[in-house]
């Protein structure tokens, strides 16, 4: 039977350090904002936009909520950005993807002053992740990180498997594990053998947005495994990637869906949201 990741109880821990931390900086009179920008009316988005905004708030962080119609131009988006990038209240800036189809997200992205990218998503923030001197780290992998550390498994020399190559997980979480010396296969839709690979892992991360997609066969014994996924069934349940009743007699180690990797994405958001105060307090005393 596998132990579980409390993501959660862990998220709380960041959380905490994370408000006492808003409170000192405040006390030195540095203010942090957060922007969160949504784009139409997904009723996904719409949670996670309202969620975010009510952690700010309980953490002290002052929070400005965007919301715009579905029907709004790229022009119009790159216009709010620009303010955003100018305001002296709004340290972080999230941009809530999905965009419309009319929007083009990398344009949005690319368009977000690096410096209050608390996403990471812009390349200059991307490629000093590639690099390994970073600012920020993307909320989702990060919180990874800290859910597998919290496992007390050291990553150097482990066979790390990720399935999933986006931009905004895959292909950040690898980078991650690499860094930590672990020994990194990313899969995909095209991967073959797909089986024969995940049960090598020692830790598997599952990123594919497939309903109970890892089954219990394709998990070494004694694994750490993390769940991504989060997929709407059509009962309204959410329910990850990996099958969890049948892997956790498996897996060493195992995250829950609800419960694992969503809260400590947002968790580290905050996170980010103080390390951009700082940086930007940084720059304007020079
Ligand atoms: P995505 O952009 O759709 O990427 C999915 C990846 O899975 C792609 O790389 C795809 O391969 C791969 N894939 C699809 N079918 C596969 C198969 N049969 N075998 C192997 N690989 C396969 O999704 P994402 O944005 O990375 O998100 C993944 C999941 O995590 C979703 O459920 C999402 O909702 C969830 N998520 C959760 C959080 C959180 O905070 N908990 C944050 C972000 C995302 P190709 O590249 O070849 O198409």
């Amino acid at each position: 039977m596998s132990q579980l990741i409390d993501g959660k109880k862990i998220s709380a821990q960041v959380k905490e350090a994370v408000k006492q931390e808003v409170a000192t900086l405040k006390q030195q009179g540095i203010p942090v904002g957060l922007a969160v920008v949504l784009v139409g009316d997904d009723p996904a988005s719409k949670v996670y936009v309202g969620s975010k905004k009510r952690t700010c708030e309980e953490l002290g962080i002052h929070s400005e909520e965007y919301l715009l119609p579905a029907s709004t131009t790229e022009e119009e988006l790159l216009e709010l950005v620009k303010k955003l990038n100018q305001s002296t209240t709004v340290n972080g800036i999230l941009v809530q993807l999905p965009l419309p189809k009319q929007i083009n997200e990398e344009t949005i992205l690319n368009a977000i002053d690096p410096i209050k990218d608390v996403d990471a998503f812009h390349p200059y923030n991307v490629g000093k992740i590639m690099i390994g001197d970073f600012d920020f780290l993307p909320c989702t992998p990060a919180g990874i990180m800290d859910l597998i550390a919290s496992t007390g498994v050291d990553l150097t020399g482990k066979q790390c498997v990720v399935i999933g190559r986006s931009n905004i997980v895959g292909k950040p979480m690898a980078m991650l594990m690499l860094h930590q010396n672990g020994t990194v296969t990313i899969c995909h839709s095209k991967t073959q053998n797909l089986k024969e690979i995940t049960s090598k892992a020692d830790v598997l991360i599952a990123a594919v947005g497939k309903a109970n997609f890892v089954t219990a066969d394709m998990v070494k014994p004694g694994a750490v495994v993390i769940d991504v996924g989060m997929n709407r069934l059509e009962n309204g349940k959410l329910c990850g990637d990996v099958k969890y009743d049948e892997v956790q007699e498996v897996a060493g180690y195992l995250t829950p869906v609800p419960g694992g990797v969503g809260p400590m994405t947002i968790a580290t958001l905050m996170r980010n949201t103080v390390t951009a105060a700082k940086l930007q307090h940084k720059r304007n005393q020079k």
